[in-house]
C-alpha cells in the first residue's frame, strides 16, 4: 500500500480588515477557509470566522483569550510548532497585518525558524476610518502625502517626537493618522500643538466600519475636551489634518439632506 506524502506545513498571515467582515479580501476567504488551525487577534471581528472550516481549531491569542494578552513569544511557538506538525496556519490580524500589531515581528520569528510566510494585506483601520466620513487621507491642494503613526510606544523607547512631527507635517502637508493614540492624548495633542495650529481639523473615529461606529470631528485645539466629552476610547484612530474638512462637508450635506428628507 503506497502511503501520501503528508502535505508540508505553512503559514500565512492575513488581514482581517477593519472589523466589517464584508471588507475581507477574496484572497483572506480563501487563506481562512483552507486553515486548520487559526490563530486570531484581539480585534478580529468573530463574524469573519464564518468562513472557517467546522473542523479547523479556531485559537483566540488577544485578550479574548482568557488572559490579559497572550505572550509574544508564545504565540510564535505555537505558530512554528503547528507548521512543523504539518498543519495550514492562518494568524488572523486586525486590519493589515503589516501595519502595526507586530506583523513584522512575527514574520521575522517565522522566517528565523527556517519557515516561509505568506501574507494577504488587508484593509487597514485608518484607511476605512476616513473612508467612512466620506473623505480622502490624501488630496493634491490639502495633502500631499499620510503618515500612519502609533501613539504607544514599546515600553522603554523614547516614542514619537510630536512637535517634529507636527512641523513636517505643517511644512509638507502631510495627513497624520494615529493608531493606539487616545490613552496617550494629552501628550499627542500638547506636541502636535508646538508645531500646527490649535485650528487644525481632527477626526476621532471609534470602530470604524462596525455597526457601533461613532465619530467626532474637531480641532487640535479642542481635541482632549472633545474626546472625553464624548467619551471616546479604544479602538479609535484619529486623523488630524486639512482633509477632514471633506468629513465635516460631507456630514453637513448628509444633515441637509436628512432635514429635506423629513420635510417632504
Ligand atoms: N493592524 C491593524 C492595527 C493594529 S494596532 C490595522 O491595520 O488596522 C491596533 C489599533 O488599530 C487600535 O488601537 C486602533 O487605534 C486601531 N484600530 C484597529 N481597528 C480599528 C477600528 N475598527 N476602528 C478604529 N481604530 C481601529
Amino acid at each position: 500500500m503506497t502511503t501520501l506524502p503528508l502535505l508540508p506545513g505553512r503559514c500565512t498571515l492575513v488581514g482581517a480588515g477593519p472589523g466589517d467582515p464584508e471588507l475581507l479580501t477574496l484572497k483572506a476567504v480563501k487563506a481562512i477557509a483552507s486553515a486548520t488551525v487559526l490563530l486570531v487577534d484581539d480585534l478580529v471581528n468573530d463574524k469573519v470566522l464564518a468562513h472557517a472550516c467546522p473542523s479547523a481549531r479556531i485559537v483566540h491569542v488577544g485578550k479574548r483569550g482568557g488572559c490579559s494578552s497572550t505572550p509574544q513569544a508564545f504565540i510564535d511557538k505555537l505558530m512554528i510548532q503547528a507548521v512543523l506538525a504539518g498543519e495550514q496556519v492562518v494568524r488572523l490580524k486586525g486590519g493589515d497585518p503589516f501595519i502595526f500589531g507586530r506583523g513584522g515581528e512575527e514574520v521575522e520569528h517565522l522566517r528565523a525558524a527556517g519557515i516561509d510566510v505568506q501574507v494577504v494585506s488587508g484593509i487597514t483601520a485608518g484607511l476605512a476610518a476616513m473612508g467612512s466620513l466620506g473623505a480622502p487621507l490624501t488630496h493634491r491642494e490639502h495633502a500631499h502625502g499620510v503618515v500612519f503613526v502609533t501613539g504607544h510606544a514599546k515600553p522603554g523607547d523614547s516614542g514619537t517626537d510630536w512637535p517634529q512631527l507636527a512641523r513636517t507635517a505643517w511644512q509638507a502637508k502631510l495627513t497624520l493618522v494615529i493608531y493606539m493614540g487616545v490613552s496617550h492624548l494629552d501628550q499627542i495633542s500638547e506636541g502636535l500643538l508646538q508645531g500646527l495650529p490649535a485650528t487644525t481639523p481632527v477626526a476621532i473615529v471609534q470602530h470604524a466600519s462596525l455597526p457601533e461606529q461613532r465619530e467626532a470631528l474637531t480641532t487640535l485645539g479642542d481635541l482632549v475636551h472633545t474626546v472625553h466629552r464624548e467619551g471616546l476610547q479604544s479602538p479609535s484612530i484619529m486623523v488630524v489634518g486639512d482633509v477632514v474638512q471633506g468629513a465635516r462637508a460631507w456630514a453637513s450635506q448628509q444633515q441637509s439632506q436628512h432635514k429635506a428628507a423629513l420635510q417632504a
